[in-house]
């Protein structure tokens, strides 16, 4: 595939996801729920789990953010659900990896899917905390709820 091609086909994956984001929205029956800031854009979301049994049923995300943080936001929650949180923690720690630009093995690479597209609109080191943003959210939120385990 050409360059050319390849960035239209970032962009247009980009653009779906930010004008009609996945998982968008309130959840009403939740176990925890943040909001995460990004001054330098502007970006603010809260990003919301519904956790049973240590897997992650529902999770949902709401705010006002620009457009990769919009994107990467509905992205991120397409690829958690339904994910114990072990898995979603791996999913995570594989996308920041691939973010800046730390090596990842080629299997990894299929297992981001879409995320993988967002590493190439976030190049700018400016934009990495937008594209960042809401994984940042979920990866404290699993923190937290890791932490409610330990201390039943
Ligand atoms: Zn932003």
């Amino acid at each position: 595939m050409s360059l050319m091609k390849l960035n239209q086909l970032y962009r247009s994956v980009i653009l779906d996801h930010a004008n009609h984001p996945r998982n968008f929205g309130e959840l009403a029956t939740r176990t925890s729920d943040l909001v995460l800031r990004n001054p330098s854009c502007g970006d603010i979301i809260n990003v919301q789990i519904q956790v049973e049994a240590n897997q992650i049923r529902a999770i949902k995300f709401r705010g006002s953010g620009c457009t990769i943080s919009n994107a990467s936001a509905s992205i991120m929650t397409t690829m958690v659900k339904g994910k114990s949180l072990a898995a979603a923690r791996r999913i995570i720690n594989l996308f920041l990896d691939n973010i800046v630009n730390k090596e990842i093995k080629e299997d990894e690479q299929d297992q981001l899917g879409d995320a993988l597209l967002l590493s190439n609109v976030a190049k700018f080191p400016t934009r990495i905390r937008c594209a960042t943003l809401s994984w940042h959210a979920l990866a404290d939120l699993i923190d937290e709820q890791e932490g409610v385990k330990i201390n039943d």
